[in-house]
Protein backbone atom coordinates (compact mmCIF):
# COMPACT_ATOMS: atom_id res chain seq x y z
CA UNK A 1 0.00 0.00 0.00
CA UNK A 2 1.71 3.22 -0.85
CA UNK A 3 -0.64 5.79 0.71
CA UNK A 4 -3.34 6.11 3.01
CA UNK A 5 -6.36 8.86 2.56
CA UNK A 6 -8.42 8.12 5.54
CA UNK A 7 -11.19 5.30 4.44
CA UNK A 8 -9.43 5.07 1.14
CA UNK A 9 -5.91 4.00 0.04
CA UNK A 10 -3.23 4.11 -3.29
CA UNK A 11 -2.51 0.60 -3.91
CA UNK A 12 0.04 -0.97 -5.72
CA UNK A 13 -0.27 -3.92 -7.78
CA UNK A 14 0.13 -4.31 -11.43
CA UNK A 15 -0.81 -1.13 -12.18
CA UNK A 16 -1.82 1.84 -9.17
CA UNK A 17 -5.16 2.27 -8.23
CA UNK A 18 -7.15 3.92 -5.60
CA UNK A 19 -9.06 1.18 -3.14
CA UNK A 20 -11.69 2.10 -0.51
CA UNK A 21 -11.68 0.20 2.49
CA UNK A 22 -13.78 -2.41 3.75
CA UNK A 23 -15.14 -1.90 7.18
CA UNK A 24 -14.55 0.74 9.90
CA UNK A 25 -11.98 -1.68 11.94
CA UNK A 26 -9.57 -2.14 9.35
CA UNK A 27 -6.60 0.00 9.43
CA UNK A 28 -4.16 -0.01 6.64
CA UNK A 29 -0.74 1.58 6.71
CA UNK A 30 1.57 2.78 4.18
CA UNK A 31 3.60 -0.17 3.69
CA UNK A 32 1.15 -2.77 4.30
CA UNK A 33 0.06 -5.72 2.18
CA UNK A 34 -3.28 -6.17 1.63
CA UNK A 35 -5.93 -7.95 -0.33
CA UNK A 36 -8.18 -6.33 -2.54
CA UNK A 37 -11.60 -6.97 -4.49
CA UNK A 38 -10.91 -5.57 -8.46
CA UNK A 39 -13.87 -3.55 -9.31
CA UNK A 40 -12.77 -1.96 -12.72
CA UNK A 41 -10.36 1.34 -12.43
CA UNK A 42 -10.48 0.61 -8.14
CA UNK A 43 -11.49 -2.09 -5.76
CA UNK A 44 -12.03 -2.94 -2.50
CA UNK A 45 -9.83 -3.59 0.29
CA UNK A 46 -10.48 -6.58 2.14
CA UNK A 47 -7.97 -8.02 3.86
CA UNK A 48 -4.08 -7.19 5.52
CA UNK A 49 -1.41 -9.42 5.74
CA UNK A 50 0.71 -9.53 8.63
CA UNK A 51 3.51 -7.14 9.36
CA UNK A 52 7.18 -7.62 9.88
CA UNK A 53 6.93 -4.33 11.86
CA UNK A 54 5.03 -1.66 12.80
CA UNK A 55 5.83 2.43 13.21
CA UNK A 56 4.43 4.19 15.56
CA UNK A 57 4.59 7.86 16.24
CA UNK A 58 4.06 9.35 19.90
CA UNK A 59 2.10 12.24 20.43
CA UNK A 60 2.65 15.33 23.13
CA UNK A 61 1.43 12.86 25.86
CA UNK A 62 3.33 9.71 24.73
CA UNK A 63 0.58 7.62 23.25
CA UNK A 64 1.47 6.02 19.75
CA UNK A 65 -0.17 5.90 16.49
CA UNK A 66 0.36 3.54 14.16
CA UNK A 67 2.06 5.04 11.31
CA UNK A 68 4.07 2.55 8.60
CA UNK A 69 4.23 -1.12 8.05
CA UNK A 70 7.04 -3.41 7.22
CA UNK A 71 10.04 -0.95 7.41
CA UNK A 72 12.96 -2.69 7.78
CA UNK A 73 15.44 0.26 8.05
CA UNK A 74 15.35 3.58 9.49
CA UNK A 75 17.57 6.35 7.47
CA UNK A 76 17.91 9.69 9.56
CA UNK A 77 18.92 12.23 7.16
CA UNK A 78 21.08 15.02 8.44
CA UNK A 79 22.97 18.23 6.67
CA UNK A 80 25.02 20.95 7.79
CA UNK A 81 21.91 23.36 7.07
CA UNK A 82 19.67 23.40 8.88
CA UNK A 83 21.81 22.87 12.26
CA UNK A 84 21.20 19.22 13.26
CA UNK A 85 19.20 18.91 16.45
CA UNK A 86 21.24 16.35 17.57
CA UNK A 87 18.38 15.45 20.32
CA UNK A 88 15.54 14.83 17.75
CA UNK A 89 18.46 12.95 15.81
CA UNK A 90 19.11 10.70 18.82
CA UNK A 91 15.25 10.34 19.35
CA UNK A 92 14.84 9.02 16.04
CA UNK A 93 18.02 6.51 16.63
CA UNK A 94 16.97 5.65 20.27
CA UNK A 95 13.18 4.57 19.14
CA UNK A 96 14.73 2.21 15.95
CA UNK A 97 17.22 0.74 18.79
CA UNK A 98 14.46 0.36 21.13
CA UNK A 99 12.72 -1.69 18.21
CA UNK A 100 15.85 -3.92 16.87
CA UNK A 101 15.55 -1.87 13.37
CA UNK A 102 18.70 -0.88 11.71
CA UNK A 103 19.29 2.44 11.16
CA UNK A 104 21.72 4.32 9.19
CA UNK A 105 22.78 8.03 9.52
CA UNK A 106 22.57 10.05 6.32
CA UNK A 107 24.58 13.51 6.37
CA UNK A 108 23.13 15.02 3.17
CA UNK A 109 24.26 18.24 1.14
CA UNK A 110 28.23 17.17 1.42
CA UNK A 111 28.61 19.82 -1.62
CA UNK A 112 28.47 22.53 1.01
CA UNK A 113 31.51 20.87 3.60
CA UNK A 114 30.37 19.16 6.72
CA UNK A 115 33.09 19.53 8.46
CA UNK A 116 31.57 21.17 11.60
CA UNK A 117 29.70 18.00 11.79
CA UNK A 118 32.16 15.70 12.37
CA UNK A 119 32.83 15.98 15.66
CA UNK A 120 29.34 15.47 16.96
CA UNK A 121 29.11 12.53 14.69
CA UNK A 122 32.00 10.82 16.46
CA UNK A 123 29.56 9.59 18.92
CA UNK A 124 27.31 7.72 16.83
CA UNK A 125 30.21 5.51 15.09
CA UNK A 126 31.15 4.42 18.89
CA UNK A 127 27.08 3.85 19.15
CA UNK A 128 28.15 1.55 15.78
CA UNK A 129 25.41 3.37 13.79
CA UNK A 130 26.55 3.51 9.84
CA UNK A 131 26.62 6.58 8.20
CA UNK A 132 26.75 7.51 4.68
CA UNK A 133 27.99 11.25 2.94
CA UNK A 134 25.93 12.05 0.11
CA UNK A 135 24.82 15.05 -2.10
CA UNK A 136 21.22 14.65 -3.70
CA UNK A 137 22.97 17.16 -6.20
CA UNK A 138 25.54 14.94 -6.99
CA UNK A 139 24.71 11.54 -8.48
CA UNK A 140 27.92 9.38 -7.96
CA UNK A 141 27.61 10.11 -4.29
CA UNK A 142 24.14 8.59 -4.02
CA UNK A 143 25.77 4.93 -5.21
CA UNK A 144 26.48 3.81 -1.44
CA UNK A 145 22.94 4.97 -0.69
CA UNK A 146 21.29 3.05 -3.36
CA UNK A 147 23.31 -0.06 -2.28
CA UNK A 148 22.21 0.55 1.39
CA UNK A 149 18.27 0.99 0.09
CA UNK A 150 18.35 -2.39 -1.82
CA UNK A 151 15.64 -5.18 -0.77
CA UNK A 152 14.25 -3.55 2.21
CA UNK A 153 11.63 -0.73 3.09
CA UNK A 154 13.32 2.48 4.30
CA UNK A 155 11.57 5.01 6.52
CA UNK A 156 13.39 8.16 6.02
CA UNK A 157 13.35 10.74 9.01
CA UNK A 158 14.88 14.18 9.75
CA UNK A 159 14.16 17.92 9.92
CA UNK A 160 12.67 19.84 7.56
CA UNK A 161 15.15 21.53 4.92
CA UNK A 162 17.58 18.91 5.25
CA UNK A 163 16.72 17.53 1.58
CA UNK A 164 14.57 14.20 2.24
CA UNK A 165 12.44 15.42 -1.03
CA UNK A 166 15.55 16.23 -2.74
CA UNK A 167 17.21 12.79 -2.18
CA UNK A 168 13.66 11.15 -3.41
CA UNK A 169 13.54 12.99 -6.33
CA UNK A 170 17.42 11.85 -7.30
CA UNK A 171 17.24 8.34 -6.28
CA UNK A 172 13.92 7.65 -7.89
CA UNK A 173 13.64 6.41 -11.82
CA UNK A 174 10.27 8.12 -12.23
CA UNK A 175 10.12 10.96 -9.52
CA UNK A 176 7.57 13.01 -11.31
CA UNK A 177 5.21 10.58 -11.93
CA UNK A 178 5.28 8.83 -8.00
CA UNK A 179 5.22 11.98 -6.46
CA UNK A 180 1.83 13.09 -8.36
CA UNK A 181 0.33 10.27 -8.20
CA UNK A 182 1.12 9.89 -4.33
CA UNK A 183 0.03 13.77 -3.05
CA UNK A 184 -3.24 13.41 -4.52
CA UNK A 185 -6.46 11.55 -3.70
CA UNK A 186 -9.01 9.95 -5.20
CA UNK A 187 -10.59 13.14 -6.17
CA UNK A 188 -7.36 14.40 -7.19
CA UNK A 189 -7.09 16.89 -4.43
CA UNK A 190 -3.63 17.43 -3.09
CA UNK A 191 -3.43 16.04 0.96
CA UNK A 192 -0.80 15.68 3.18
CA UNK A 193 -0.82 11.83 4.20
CA UNK A 194 0.85 10.75 7.18
CA UNK A 195 3.48 8.86 5.01
CA UNK A 196 3.80 7.79 1.44
CA UNK A 197 5.69 5.04 -0.52
CA UNK A 198 8.32 5.02 -3.25
CA UNK A 199 9.30 2.51 -4.85
CA UNK A 200 12.83 2.36 -6.29
CA UNK A 201 12.45 -1.20 -8.28
CA UNK A 202 10.38 -4.18 -7.55
CA UNK A 203 12.62 -5.31 -4.40
CA UNK A 204 13.15 -1.93 -3.10
CA UNK A 205 11.03 1.36 -1.52
CA UNK A 206 11.38 4.33 0.11
CA UNK A 207 8.51 5.78 2.69
CA UNK A 208 8.51 9.48 3.50
CA UNK A 209 7.11 10.65 6.75
CA UNK A 210 6.68 14.26 6.24
CA UNK A 211 6.07 16.45 9.23
CA UNK A 212 7.08 13.50 11.95
CA UNK A 213 9.56 15.03 14.48
CA UNK A 214 9.27 11.61 16.25
CA UNK A 215 8.56 8.21 16.24
CA UNK A 216 9.07 6.14 19.02
CA UNK A 217 8.42 2.72 21.22
CA UNK A 218 6.00 2.23 23.54
CA UNK A 219 6.77 4.29 26.21
CA UNK A 220 5.95 1.13 28.92
CA UNK A 221 9.35 -0.82 27.40
CA UNK A 222 11.39 -1.34 30.27
CA UNK A 223 14.53 0.63 30.64
CA UNK A 224 13.50 1.89 27.02
CA UNK A 225 16.13 5.09 27.33
CA UNK A 226 19.71 2.30 27.98
CA UNK A 227 17.80 0.35 25.54
CA UNK A 228 18.04 3.01 22.68
CA UNK A 229 21.87 3.94 22.99
CA UNK A 230 23.77 0.75 22.53
CA UNK A 231 27.07 2.69 23.81
CA UNK A 232 25.54 3.19 27.21
CA UNK A 233 23.72 -0.49 27.11
CA UNK A 234 27.36 -1.78 26.81
CA UNK A 235 28.94 0.23 29.84
CA UNK A 236 26.27 -0.16 31.89
CA UNK A 237 27.38 -3.89 32.50
CA UNK A 238 30.22 -1.99 34.59
CA UNK A 239 27.82 -0.08 36.74
CA UNK A 240 27.59 -1.01 40.43
CA UNK A 241 24.19 -1.12 40.56
CA UNK A 242 22.21 -3.36 38.07
CA UNK A 243 19.30 -1.11 37.80
CA UNK A 244 21.89 1.88 37.90
CA UNK A 245 19.92 4.67 35.84
CA UNK A 246 23.30 6.72 34.85
CA UNK A 247 21.73 9.50 36.71
CA UNK A 248 23.84 10.10 40.07
CA UNK A 249 24.06 6.75 41.39
CA UNK A 250 27.28 5.80 43.20
CA UNK A 251 29.87 3.05 40.82
CA UNK A 252 28.29 4.51 37.74
CA UNK A 253 30.32 3.20 34.52
CA UNK A 254 28.72 5.44 32.61
CA UNK A 255 29.24 8.54 34.01
CA UNK A 256 32.76 7.36 34.74
CA UNK A 257 33.21 7.32 30.96
CA UNK A 258 32.20 10.62 30.35
CA UNK A 259 33.99 12.05 32.81
CA UNK A 260 37.13 10.24 30.98
CA UNK A 261 36.30 11.17 27.99
CA UNK A 262 35.71 7.61 27.06
CA UNK A 263 31.75 8.43 26.18
CA UNK A 264 30.52 11.27 24.11
CA UNK A 265 28.90 13.64 26.87
CA UNK A 266 26.72 15.10 24.03
CA UNK A 267 24.71 11.79 23.87
CA UNK A 268 24.79 11.02 27.30
CA UNK A 269 22.58 14.28 27.65
CA UNK A 270 20.65 13.30 25.25
CA UNK A 271 19.79 9.52 26.92
CA UNK A 272 19.32 11.95 30.49
CA UNK A 273 16.74 13.67 28.34
CA UNK A 274 15.04 10.63 26.79
CA UNK A 275 14.87 9.19 29.86
CA UNK A 276 13.40 11.77 31.70
CA UNK A 277 10.99 12.10 28.58
CA UNK A 278 9.91 8.25 28.57
CA UNK A 279 9.45 8.69 32.88
CA UNK A 280 7.10 11.92 32.37
CA UNK A 281 4.55 9.74 29.57
CA UNK A 282 4.49 6.62 32.24
CA UNK A 283 3.30 9.36 35.35
CA UNK A 284 0.24 10.38 32.87
P1 LIG B 1 13.19 18.41 2.91
O1 LIG B 1 12.40 19.45 3.67
O2 LIG B 1 14.00 17.57 3.85
O3 LIG B 1 12.37 17.59 1.97
O4 LIG B 1 14.29 19.22 2.06
P2 LIG B 1 14.28 19.63 0.51
O5 LIG B 1 14.56 18.45 -0.34
O6 LIG B 1 13.05 20.42 0.23
O7 LIG B 1 15.57 20.57 0.46
C1 LIG B 1 15.68 21.78 1.17
C2 LIG B 1 16.66 22.72 0.47
O8 LIG B 1 17.97 22.14 0.45
C3 LIG B 1 16.29 22.95 -1.00
O9 LIG B 1 16.56 24.30 -1.30
C4 LIG B 1 17.22 22.02 -1.75
O10 LIG B 1 17.52 22.49 -3.05
C5 LIG B 1 18.46 22.05 -0.88
N1 LIG B 1 19.26 20.82 -1.02
C6 LIG B 1 18.83 19.53 -0.93
N2 LIG B 1 19.84 18.66 -1.09
C7 LIG B 1 20.95 19.40 -1.28
C8 LIG B 1 22.34 19.08 -1.50
O11 LIG B 1 22.77 17.92 -1.55
N3 LIG B 1 23.21 20.14 -1.62
C9 LIG B 1 22.79 21.43 -1.55
N4 LIG B 1 23.70 22.39 -1.67
N5 LIG B 1 21.49 21.77 -1.35
C10 LIG B 1 20.59 20.77 -1.22
ZN1 LIG C 1 25.24 3.56 35.62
Amino acid sequence: MLASFGRTALVKAADVRHCSIRGRRLKVLCGDRIRFLPQGGSGIIVDLLPRSSQIERLDSRGRSEPMAANVTLLAVVLAPEPRPDWFVIDRFLAAAAIKDLPALLVVNKADRGIGDLLAPLEGYAQAKVPRLVVSARDPASLQPLRDALRNGNTLMVGQSGVGKSSLINALLPDADAQTAALTRDEEGRHTTTTARLYELDAQSSLTDAPGVRDFAPPAHIRRAAERGFAEIHALAAGCRFNDCRHFAEPGCAVRAAVAAGAMDPRRYESYRRLSRLYESFQDT
